[in-house]
């Protein structure tokens, strides 16, 4: 049984993973370690009712400080792992520290993909409370807003934009809105009701590049040629597992953690399901594996 749990990503999995260890009855050390400044927060309401300014940014908080103290838990908060040291058991943070654990969990979730030059002051992602705030304040003084990507994330957002009286584009170089997630049809009906509510869609063609002007974004530049004016730019065009810091692990590492059924990447190693994880069934645990790694075989 560890006595020494340490979980990386101190957000909605790593809260799960702790809660239920304590639930369990596991009265060892728990750390979770999280490279944002916050306790754990819920993030759908960032581009629904904190981006709308319907909610006050604390009420994301997924619990007070009541249920954190319970927990009995070290937040280590506003640090990032940079590096794993599978076999000698050890995480290593930005700064230098070595944090030892019996048992890790991986809980680094995903983070944004990027477009080329999206780092343009007005060009906006959206991940966490800070990126919402950010967003937020500036679609507040400014009119004509991008948005690039028309999933989930995207459609939200235009519509949060609109009901806020901005001028919203709607870009996606598929030619129907949403359409990996709910197929031709229902896009269909989705990029119907963005157009009923005013927003203008810009479908089939691709981003070329942002134009700048003073240091901050003027327009974006479709593949057609097409300049579409803009004082904020939304980019929401998916995600990818934060495995960065995990690269010279040993871990294998696919769309995600690669693990066994029980969630489990090497012995004492696991990472959290639907975050950092792509299931995989390594039967009996890490067979298979090509390179040397932090797994010992199996038997
Ligand atoms: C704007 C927005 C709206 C959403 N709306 C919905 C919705 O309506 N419905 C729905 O089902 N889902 C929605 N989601 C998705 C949902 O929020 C995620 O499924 C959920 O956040 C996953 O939780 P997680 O703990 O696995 O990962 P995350 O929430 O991604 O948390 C991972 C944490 O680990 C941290 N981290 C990453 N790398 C490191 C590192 N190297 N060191 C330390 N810390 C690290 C990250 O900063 C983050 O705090 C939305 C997501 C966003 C961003």
């Amino acid at each position: 049984m560890p006595r020494d749990v340490l979980i990386v990503g101190a957000s909605a999995a790593g809260l799960a993973t702790a809660e239920a260890l304590r639930n369990k009855g596991y009265d060892g050390r728990l750390t979770l370690v999280g490279d944002e400044a916050r306790l754990p927060y819920d993030r759908p309401p960032l581009s629904k009712q904190v981006l709308s300014g319907a909610w006050q940014p604390e009420r994301v908080r997924l619990r007070d400080d009541q249920a954190i103290d319970k927990l009995d838990a070290e937040f280590q908060l506003g640090r990032r792992a940079v590096g794993l040291d599978a076999a000698g058991r050890k995480v290593l943070l930005d700064g230098g520290e070595r944090v030892a654990f019996d048992a890790l969990v991986i809980a680094t979730g995903v983070t944004p993909r990027r477009l080329p030059g999206d780092d343009l002051e007005g060009v906006h992602v959206l991940r966490t409370l800070d990126d919402a705030l950010a967003l937020r304040a500036d679609l507040l003084d400014r009119p004509k807003v991008v948005v690039v990507g028309a999933g989930f994330l995207g459609a939200e957002v235009a519509a949060v934009a609109r009901t806020m009286g901005l001028e919203v584009t709607l870009v996606d170089p598929l030619p129907v809105p949403m359409r990996r997630q709910f197929g031709d049809m229902i896009g269909k009906l989705v990029g119907q009701t963005h157009s009923d509510h005013g927003v203008a869609l810009r479908l089939g063609v691709g981003v070329a590049r942002f134009v700048e002007s003073a240091g901050r974004v003027a327009a974006v530049e479709l593949a057609d040629g097409t300049k579409l004016d803009a004082d904020v730019v939304v980019v929401g065009v998916g995600s990818t597992p934060a495995t960065d810091w995990l690269a010279d692990s040993g871990l294998v590492l696919g769309n995600g953690v690669e693990c066994d059924a029980e969630c489990r990447a090497a012995p004492g190693i696991y990472a959290a399901p639907g975050s950092a994880v792509s299931r995989r069934t390594v039967e009996p645990v890490c067979a298979g594996r090509a390179a040397p790694g932090p797994c010992e075989p199996a038997g």
